[in-house]
């Protein structure tokens, strides 16, 4: 049996408003035992048991991991001159996903796995202890397979996005790629996957294609979710949510029928402002989702073309600065949130039970990780107890 205990914790950010006051459930002064990688014991320094390994966190905060629900980290070059054009305002109309498809399927499977585990090792430096990765870059089935192969190399939750966008050599004919991903491309990807997900877009796949998708991951045990509402208010938000999917994400252009049917729904609402922020686009109505009672996390959407940061502390920053939130909504929104979103009851809280996934900051308080935006904050990261 091992036990292991943080002691001099100046605020305890447990994300259980039953474990402490408000939102995030802080306790102050406090210290938190695990044994054999789950949190046995929350209480005050003052009563700091005998552990066998003991971190003195200096009256540091102590928050759980960050649970990143969305990121795209399979995926081979980078698009830095098309991001380079859109910052300096000149058209870029070559390029976009479908250079990414193509190097992606030029790539190796370990050149792949190599640059999926080194965003996630990145990720994790920044306090990420649990990602979601989606497929998406390959689009054929040997290509979507073996991209949640290496998917599946750096996390457990692995999302087939073989719906991401039609590829070009099925442009005229949409529907025949329809039929190709609700039958052979998930014959082969679902063994390999948690998830599935649709990109519901003009431009990408209507509600009745993403319809048809959805009902044959469901039909394979895959659990649901969809990227929705980006660019156009359309019907996908309302979509996934009759679907029952587990999270829908993006939310930027909602009705207020949308945020009725989220709000009555078990639908998390996954909001990525780091797609926003890197477009220069309208943030999402993060403020109208949570006083209508959504339950919002927030997530990095790290992907080549419209986000590429993994940096779940920015996304806390921008929540708060460009979306409303509060400090404790964000922190909240990017771990219990997140836990909500992938559907998971053993990451993202600090509390008896859960894997102890836990975050030190070089600061006294949550509130630095947007009052201190950019800066390394995230100092010291455990996750299951152990050192990483
Ligand atoms: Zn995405």
């Amino acid at each position: 049996m091992s036990v292991v205990g943080w002691t001099n914790i100046g605020e305890l950010c447990t994300a259980d408003p039953t474990l402490g006051e408000g939102q995030l459930g802080i306790v102050r002064d406090a210290a938190l035992v695990a044994v054999d990688g789950r949190v046995a014991w929350i209480g005050l320094a003052a009563e700091f048991p005998d552990v066998d390994i003991a971190h003195d966190m200096g009256g540091a905060a102590v928050l759980p991991g960050f649970v990143d629900a969305h990121m795209h980290p399979v995926f081979a070059g980078d698009r830095a001159a098309e991001f380079d054009a859109r910052m300096t305002g000149t058209p870029y109309s070559a390029g976009g996903i479908r250079t990414t498809v193509a190097a992606t399927r030029a790539a190796s499977e370990e050149q792949l796995a190599a640059n999926a585990a080194r965003l996630a090792a990145e990720a994790l430096r920044q306090g990420t202890t649990t990602l979601e990765a989606k497929s998406g870059y390959g689009l054929t089935v040997e290509d979507e397979r073996r991209s949640l192969v290496a998917a599946g190399t750096v996390t457990d939750e692995t999302t087939f996005l073989g719906a991401h966008v039609v590829p070009a050599e099925y442009a005229d004919r949409p529907d025949d790629y329809v039929d190709l991903v609700c039958g052979a491309m998930l014959d082969a990807c679902a063994p390999h996957a948690r998830w599935a997900d649709v990109f519901i877009e003009r431009g990408a796949f209507d509600v009745d294609q993403a319809r048809r998708i959805l009902e044959a991951a469901k039909v394979r045990g895959l659990g649901l979710r969809a990227h929705a509402n980006q660019l156009t208010q359309g019907a996908g938000v309302r979509l996934a949510v009759e679907m029952g999917a587990a999270s829908v994400d993006h939310c930027t252009h909602l009705g207020d029928d949308d945020i009725e049917a989220l709000a009555s729904s078990g639908t998390v609402a996954t909001l990525v402002p780091g797609a926003e922020f890197s477009t220069r686009s309208t943030y999402a109505p993060a403020r109208r989702l949570l006083d209508a009672g959504v339950t919002v996390a927030i997530a990095s959407d790290c992907n080549p073309g419209s986000s590429y940061t993994t940096s779940m502390p920015l996304m806390v920053a921008l929540a708060v600065r460009e979306m409303g939130l509060s400090p404790a909504e964000a922190v909240w929104a990017a771990t219990a949130g997140g836990a909500a979103s992938l559907q998971r009851d053993d990451v993202g809280v600090i509390a008896p039970g859960r894997r102890a996934d836990i975050i030190g900051l070089g600061a006294p308080s949550h509130v630095h990780l947007a009052y201190r935006p950019g800066v390394p904050l995230v100092s010291r990261v455990w996750r299951a107890a152990a050192s990483v």
